[in-house]
């Protein structure tokens, strides 16, 4: 076997196969080690009870004609034989906050005027809003596909700026402040910590417009991964990377569990940062530096139920429906263990064969490592009656909760699939299972943004935590990286149809 390549990728998630992608491109050799049996990190899937299920990808935004990630998804070919559903234009997220509904519908302008529906007598608070979301999204050059000599960007004031304190400081209306932070699940929002920068480039990214993919997630990752392979470079499942050997700061090979050595001039890892540290032996980092990835502040993990449903029971909805018990949609900040739940997001399989009705659902929240910890020293599929008796107990408060809004639940219930911290934890390498990998703070904005280059001369990051999370964060993260090697305004032109 030849195991000499230019660049070894570890993980397969967006980020990785990405880079994988643009770097076969330009001719080098290189090689993807995933340590699951699928590829694709938050991109897998599985089947159940006649359900093919997403894990980690529910909907995707600005994929207009002309939005940034539609030229991202036309430079990757993602418009290759995968098809997209745009979601409701009236609604592409219906929030219900403590029992009324409030719609997010798709562009600003009709966004605004919903608003001004909402709250006759808040439209200068409405517009303020809006102006300073499309601000600071202006201020970012890289996730407007601008020419950026170095990739960083120029957003000054807005990084250190909280999200919940701006929007309390352009409105009194109580019930506004919660609607122009109902989108903050889709980040695991953190009222005391969550900056405004990232809370705009979020809303801006689904309010321009948002999308599910037609299928599942999983066409995504083979058709980055078939570009791969057809570009000379390999992709390898099973295979997980435990030890980095370093030479004078500098990685000579890789070994994984099934001891393995494969040899490289570069090295890029998708994998969480922290994570990434426990590959590398003591003394061959900077302390300094193995101690900042380490202690990061993460996202709040995730308890998930995928359900399956009686045929004609649900009309399908085309659109996210998001429920907060509470009048606070800020739920990652007074989750209370004893309470839960008290939210969830519902998203929905779309129908085969132009049924009305759909046979998959999903349900998410919130849900703290710590409620599992008890069992993460157990191997999967071995952690005892009482991990199950757990999974099955929360799973039946949430779908309980859910039924409240959604009858046709009761009795339809073919059968369900339960995620827990433990279950993001052991499929994705994120610490404590963490929900999108690093959390941004706006008290410490330096802290949020982690460079792709590292300590070690030829160790370089992608993925989630490089800069944003998500289909929009993971695919800029991947032009960031990628641009080490052969230049990120290059990558920039080619993505605009400039090269
Ligand atoms: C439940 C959930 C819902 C989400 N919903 C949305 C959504 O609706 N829209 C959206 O845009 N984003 C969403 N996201 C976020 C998005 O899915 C992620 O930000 C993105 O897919 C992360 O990609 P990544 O490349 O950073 O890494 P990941 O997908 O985390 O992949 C990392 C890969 O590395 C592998 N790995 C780990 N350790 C090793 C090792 N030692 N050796 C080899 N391989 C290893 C893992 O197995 C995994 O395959 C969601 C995420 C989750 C978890």
């Amino acid at each position: 076997m030849d195991k000499q390549y230019d660049i070894i990728i570890i993980g397969s998630g967006l980020g990785g196969l990405q880079c994988g992608v643009i770097l076969s491109r330009k001719g080098y050799k290189v090689l993807v080690l995933e340590k699951n049996k699928q590829i694709g990190g938050s991109l897998q899937t599985f089947k159940r009870n006649g359900c093919t299920f997403s894990t980690g990808i529910h909907y995707i935004g600005s994929l207009d004609e002309g939005q940034t990630l539609n030229k991202i998804f036309k430079y990757f070919k993602l418009f290759d034989g995968i098809e997209y559903k745009r979601l409701n234009s009236d609604g592409f997220d219906i929030f219900n906050i403590d029992g009324t509904e409030y719609h997010f519908p798709i562009g600003f302008s009709n966004f605004k005027k919903q608003m001004y529906d909402y709250f006759p007598s808040e439209k200068d608070a409405i517009d303020k809003y809006v102006a300073e979301i499309k601000n600071t999204v202006n201020n970012q050059d890289i996730y407007l596909l601008k020419n950026a000599e170095n990739g960083s960007s120029a957003i000054g004031k807005h990084l250190s700026m909280n999200a919940w304190d701006y929007i309390n400081s352009i409105t009194k209306n109580t019930r506004l402040q919660q609607v122009l932070s109902a989108l903050n699940f889709v980040y695991a929002g953190v009222k005391e910590k969550s900056p405004f920068y990232i809370h705009a480039l979020i809303n801006n990214h689904f309010i321009t417009s948002s999308y599910r993919i037609v299928g599942n997630t999983g066409l995504i990752a083979k058709k980055l991964k078939d570009e791969i392979i057809e570009n000379g470079g390999d992709v390898h499942t099973n295979k997980k990377v435990v030890n980095l050997v370093i030479n004078n700061n500098k990685i000579s090979s890789v070994e994984t569990k099934d001891h393995n050595k494969y040899f490289a001039n570069n090295i890029i890892s998708d994998v969480h940062p922290a994570t990434t540290m426990d590959m590398i032996g003591e003394g061959l980092i900077k302390k300094s530096f193995r101690k900042r990835m380490k202690n990061k502040e993460n996202t709040m993990s995730a308890f998930g139920v995928h359900i399956s449903l009686k045929k004609n029971s649900l009309k399908y909805i085309n659109a996210n429906y998001n429920y907060y018990k509470r009048d606070d949609v800020w739920y990652a900040s007074y989750y209370d263990e004893k309470l839960w739940p008290e939210h969830y997001f519902l998203h929905c399989g779309i129908p085969e064969k132009e049924s009305e009705y759909t046979n998959c659902i999903g349900l998410l929240t919130h849900m703290k490592f710590e409620e599992v910890a008890r069992w993460e020293e157990l191997p999967v599929n071995k952690r005892g009656d009482d991990y199950e008796e757990f999974k099955n107990k929360k799973a039946k408060m949430l779908i309980e909760l859910a039924t409240k809004n959604f009858p046709q639940l009761r009795n339809n219930i073919v059968g369900f699939n339960v995620s827990t911290p433990l279950t993001y934890r052991d499929y994705l390498g994120t610490p404590m299972g963490s929900l999108y990998g690093t959390l941004h703070n706006f008290k410490n904005p330096a802290d949020s943004y982690i460079s792709p280059r590292t300590k070690i001369s030829n160790l370089f990051f992608t993925g989630q935590n490089i800069n944003l999370h998500g289909m929009l964060g993971v695919s800029v993260s991947s032009i960031l990286t990628c641009g080490e090697f052969v230049g990120v305004n290059k990558i920039l032109k080619e993505i605009n149809g400039q090269a």
